[in-house]
């Protein structure tokens, strides 16, 4: 069954062993794929090359869209598999893009990479293929604020979020710009009984300066409301470059 991937460049697709960079398994050596493709539209989304293609007018503050062609790579479930083989990992980061879009095919995939423990990045709308589910050991479950740019009731889907505040295996993980993103998180915690414990917050950023302004009011928020900081480990050690 065919995957969509994104690229490094042209015709490679975005498959590398690195670093988890953020949420709770940061700093872990993992092996990486990238799905293209997402139902959401984040203004600062740093891996817009995954879905905000020529002909998209959907706002993005790079004002930068991409050719689909260049920027997309279609390959098996069996070549994906044994791409990530070879990489020699015993940790699988399926990110995106959301990947959740392509649950069924993600679920053969899977299943042809047994022992490999696997993390799930998702923005949190999509239901997990029923398939592609018990191949999963944890879900990093990034719900998009307001100000992302997405209407709330494409991104923030009361029944979705329900779901993930009573999975055990979903940690949730959100981009903070301002601290008033802070009381969001909070009022969504509440409404959907969010336990503190499984909640990381992670300053939006893609350079070393900005991600450090905004840890530096962050942190004190983090330990007076109980909820714990997620650095963006890649960006220090390699970056925002793809492949990483
Ligand atoms: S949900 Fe993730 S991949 Fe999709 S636009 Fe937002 S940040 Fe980008």
């Amino acid at each position: 069954m065919p995957l969509v991937l994104a690229t490094t460049t042209p015709g490679e697709p975005e498959i590398f062993a690195s670093l988890q960079g953020e949420g709770p398994s940061q700093g872990k050596p993992v092996a990486f794929v990238r799905l293209s493709r997402c139902n959401l539209a984040c203004v600062w989304c740093d891996t817009a090359y995954t879905w905000h293609f020529e002909g998209d007018n959907r706002p993005h503050r790079s004002g930068a869209t991409y050719e689909r062609k260049a920027n997309q790579v279609v390959l098996s479930d069996e070549e994906t598999a044994e791409r990530i083989a070879a990489l020699d990992q015993n940790r699988l980061v399926v990110t995106g893009g959301e990947p959740l879009l392509q649950g069924a095919a993600l679920a053969k995939m899977l299943a042809l990479l047994p022992g490999v423990r696997v993390e799930i990045e998702t923005n949190g709308t999509v239901e997990p293929h029923p398939a592609l589910d018990p191949l999963v050991a944890q879900y990093n479950v990034s719900p998009k604020l307001a100000h992302s740019g997405n209407p709330a009731d494409l991104a923030l889907v009361p029944e979705r979020l329900r779901h993930w505040a009573a999975e055990p295996r979903a940690a949730f993980k959100f981009v903070i710009a301002g601290p008033a993103d802070v009381e969001e998180v909070l009022a969504l915690a509440e409404r959907f009984a969010i336990p503190r414990e499984r909640i990381w917050l992670m300053a939006e950023g893609t350079d070393v300066a900005t991600l450090e302004a905004r840890e530096a009011w962050l942190a004190p928020l983090c330990v007076e409301h109980k909820l714990t900081l997620s650095k963006r480990l890649h960006i220090q050690l390699f970056g925002d470059t793809r492949g990483t």
